[in-house]
């Protein structure tokens, strides 16, 4: 079945904001300003709106929110009942639109990525495809250390197997049937840029500039940014598993060789006990063990956690429905 193409889509912009009382102002004003704008061009539907989805905030952005909600028709919001996690507020929101649009841009609360390309993804979207993706062109406004340990984290993913778009994070649109396949996905380790390359259909990739943070501060420090490569490739590949697999087996195979050595020696006669090499390789060999099975604990962690399906999130509150 073609799908049929929509020329004034519905659109809805979803925003997950953790405390982002800094930047809501400037961000609903712009987003508002370009709503405004496509639905003066006849390119979006007036029905049109954005989501807010505050996960957890401990500041002011919920009732920032709420009180834009009521001033602004365009704005609307989604109080989750506590921090769920960047993933999972986006995936709330994006299940929330659901049937109710025609499709749906996510991007960040910080406005880093350029939201007047969304008018480039929506020509896409018009063209039929389901799936647009937006890939940074540049990072030189990310500071150098993001920008190197970002660049390698992608280099690690698609060296591991985890289809990944380079360069893309979570600033894409989705089309209505894209959506209702996305919420099939039960998983509980939740990352949204492997799972969407899963879902196939007509997809395509715009490019834009990255835009420095203007206020507040980035919620990924590097502790949570390695914790979220980590989750990315435990989730999606079994690489790791493989490479301690063949690890142990180069090890086998050099302690067999060591043994013919060790028995040559003694037939020879010249058995010195070497205690550095003995000490050596106690140590080696128990760094390689303790650090495969982290490395099994990672994946029976996660078997645990899906094994118990709980809720990925719990919604509070809701403003207006649109
Ligand atoms: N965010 C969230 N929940 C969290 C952490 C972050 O909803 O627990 C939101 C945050 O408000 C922002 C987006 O996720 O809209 C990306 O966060 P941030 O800009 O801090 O990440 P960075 O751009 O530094 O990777
Ligand atoms: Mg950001």
């Amino acid at each position: 079945m073609f799908p049929k193409i929509i020329t004034k889509p519905k659109l809805s912009i979803v925003v997950p904001c953790y405390n982002e009382q800094d930047v809501l102002e400037m961000t609903t004003t712009h987003l508002v300003e370009l709503i405004n704008d496509l639905i003066k061009k006849e390119i979006i539907s007036e029905e049109s709106f954005i989501l807010f989805i505050d996960d957890g905030s401990k500041d002011q952005t919920w009732n920032m929110i709420k009180s834009y909600s009521e001033k602004i028709t365009y704005v609307t919001g989604l109080k989750l009942a506590k921090n769920a996690g960047h993933q999972n507020a986006l995936l709330a929101g994006l299940i929330h639109v659901i049937d109710r649009v025609d499709c749906a841009v996510s991007i960040d609360a910080d406005l880093q990525d350029d939201p007047n390309v969304i008018h480039e993804f929506l020509n896409k979207f018009t063209k039929g495809f389901d799936i647009v993706y937006g890939v940074r062109k540049s990072r030189e406004k990310d500071t150098y250390f993001k920008r190197t340990t970002a660049k390698s984290f992608y280099k690690l993913m698609i060296k591991m197997g985890v289809n990944i778009i380079d360069d893309h994070a979570d600033f894409r649109l989705m089309s209505n049937r894209a959506l209702k396949d996305l919420k099939e996905f039960q998983e509980v380790n939740l990352f949204l840029r492997g799972l969407i390359p899963l879902i196939g259909y007509k997809s395509t990739k715009v490019y834009y500039h990255r835009h420095e943070r203007v206020a507040g501060e980035s919620k990924y420090p590097l502790k949570k940014m390695l914790a979220f490569s980590l989750d990315g490739i435990t989730s999606f590949s079994i690489t790791p598993i493989r490479l301690v697999t063949v690890t142990g087996l180069a090890f086998s195979i050099f302690s067999l060789l060591a043994g013919l050595y060790a028995i040559t020696s003694k037939f020879l006669g010249n058995t010195v006990s070497g205690w550095t090499s003995i000490i050596l390789s106690v140590w080696f060999i128990g760094g390689i063990q303790l650090m495969s099975l982290g490395l099994i604990g990672e994946y029976i962690g996660k078997i645990y956690k899906e094994t118990k399906r709980r809720p990925r999130y719990f919604i509070e509150e809701e403003t207006k429905i649109k």
